[in-house]
């Protein structure tokens, strides 16, 4: 059966997408640095060494790959065809790693927001994002 992507697709996603100072990360910082926000990058203190992190309005921002973190209903997040089980199980892993992450960061009172790669180009999007940062806290952590 033939990959349900094309091989253009298919390479963009497997490429560089994880790891530090990727393209849609660095689409992010340059947003909220343009609206004023001042942040720390990769944290190895907190959980997860969380990408982007607002000390200020204790907020982290995750900026995520669609394909290495299996957004939900995403067309670039489509399992390879071949090594099938190979990289559910990788994959499982890294969804299960960010889940744990998620649930510390919170205990600690952070605030964690997730945008997906798909959704870095769209203004209407990261406008709504910096509400989201700049909002009011609740003081006490939340449940995860
Ligand atoms: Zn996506």
């Amino acid at each position: 059966m033939a990959d349900v992507v094309d091989k253009s697709t298919r390479s963009r996603m497997m490429s560089g997408i994880r790891g530090k100072d990727t393209q849609p990360e660095l689409r992010v910082r340059r947003f909220l640095h343009g609206l004023g926000f001042r942040y720390r990058l990769h944290d190895r203190k907190l959980p997860g060494c969380p990408d982007i992190v607002l000390a200020k309005y204790r907020t982290v921002v995750e900026v995520r790959g669609c394909f290495w973190h299996c957004h939900t209903n995403c067309r670039f997040a489509v399992m390879p065809q071949s090594n099938g089980a190979f990289w559910a199980a990788k994959l499982a892993g890294t969804v299960e790693r960010d889940r744990r992450n998620g649930v510390a960061l919170r205990k600690e009172g952070w605030q964690v927001l997730v945008i997906w790669e798909c959704q870095v180009d769209d203004e209407a999007v990261l406008r709504r994002f910096a509400e989201r940062i700049r909002a009011p806290k609740t003081t006490k952590p939340k449940k995860a």
